[in-house]
């Protein structure tokens, strides 16, 4: 199957080709995202219509540099899927229409795919990963743990009660004036600094479950900051180096231990090929990394983090999670209203108990 993804639930317009040959392991023949970031950069954050505006005029210029990139035309391909949600709804209905409108012209199958599937399938994309496996999607609007049964087969373990790790690394980069965003500049910044220097708080860890807190860990570095500045009227090199690595050494280790009971709970299942994934842009903080990689070391499953570009919003992702579905034989222009909010545990509730 040879298969056009495309992308443009948040904000990156994205349009991707992959073919999959039964034996054989799968080709992304184009991955193309263009960013959105330029556009948003004044407002401090996604503006909705802004971005659907732009993945509007974006989106067949990106579908069309995917095809040349794979060197294919439409018709050479097997089937079209889009994401239909969760995410911004204008740039979803952008996305979804421009779909409707290329299946139209040519008859060839509609998929519509859940964005959170698309990273969700990714291991078995570029890894191949056998069900069930444990996942991890951690990004700037996501945190949660699931195990990924089958296509469409999810159980979320816990997840973020708050914000999402990647937003809580983008405040504390603008509390601590680091630009964004501030996954990369805090994390360079924790290099040079002492991770035991401030007592940040661990939330929830007391409590039992997979289920996390981040907003009371930025709001307890805004109180450190402020007792600084305070007392050096200005923020110290040193010292910010020492909160952003404090800041950082909070994360992973409520992520590690959360990620220690999902493990738990996901090895009760005997799996046959134990395996733990993780996705989305928080993944590639090496520090967080390699505390999960010695958490699933510890419990005997294989850890697996995809390339970053990925782990992060593509229409690879979409494309694959398409082959996957008409695999599996969900019917074609299955899923193909619009949504904002769209759980993965609810997904397809047809296909739910059909036994695989
Ligand atoms: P989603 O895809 O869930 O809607 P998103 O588009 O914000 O959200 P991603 O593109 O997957 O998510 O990831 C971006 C987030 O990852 C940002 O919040 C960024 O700060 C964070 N991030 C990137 N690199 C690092 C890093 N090295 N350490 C920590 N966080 C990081
Ligand atoms: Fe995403």
């Amino acid at each position: 199957l040879t298969v056009l993804g495309i992308e443009s639930s948040c904000d990156d317009t994205a349009a991707a080709i992959v073919r999959d040959v039964e034996g054989q392991t799968p080709q992304i023949l184009s991955n193309v995202v263009m960013g959105q970031g330029a556009l948003h950069a004044a407002y401090g954050g996604v503006v909705p219509e802004i971005a659907a505006r732009a993945h509007a005029e974006k989106l067949d210029l990106v579908v069309e540099a995917a095809l040349a990139e794979a060197g294919l035309e439409l018709r050479a391909l097997d089937g079209i899927a889009v994401t239909s949600g969760p995410g911004l709804i204008g740039g979803v209905l952008a996305g979804v229409m421009l779909a409707r409108g290329l299946a139209a012209a040519t008859g060839l199958p509609l998929m519509g795919v859940n964005h959170l599937a698309g990273h969700a399938l990714t291991p078995r994309l570029t890894d191949g990963l056998a069900f069930p496996y444990l996942m991890l999607l951690v990004s700037g609007g996501h945190c949660q743990f699931l195990v990924v049964r089958g296509v469409d087969d999810y159980v979320r373990l816990g997840g973020t009660i708050d914000d999402a790790p990647g937003e809580a690394f983008d405040k504390v980069a603008r509390l601590l004036a680091l630009p964004q965003p501030g996954g990369p500049s805090v994390e360079a910044t924790a290099a040079t600094g002492d991770p035991a220097r401030f007592s940040l708080p661990r939330p929830l860890l007391d409590r039992p479950g997979c289920d996390l807190s981040f907003s009371g860990l930025k709001t307890a570095v805004l109180r450190a900051r402020d007792a600084l500045v305070a007392a050096h009227a200005g923020l110290p090199r040193a010292d910010r180096a020492d909160l952003c690595a404090s800041f950082q050494a909070a994360v992973t280790d409520v992520l590690a231990e959360k990620a220690r009971r999902a493990l738990a709970t996901y090895m009760a299942l005997a799996p046959a090929q134990p395996a733990f994934a993780v996705a989305g842009g928080v993944a590639a903080n090496q520090t967080l990394r390699a505390a999960l990689e010695g958490v699933a070391a510890q419990a005997g499953a294989r850890f697996v983090a995809p390339p970053l570009a990925l782990c992060t919003d593509n229409a690879a992702m979409i494309a694959w999670a398409g082959i996957e579905r008409f695999r599996a034989g969900v019917p074609r222009d299955a899923d193909l209203v619009a949504r904002p909010r769209w759980p993965l545990d609810t997904q397809s509730p047809a296909l739910i108990g059909a036994g695989r």
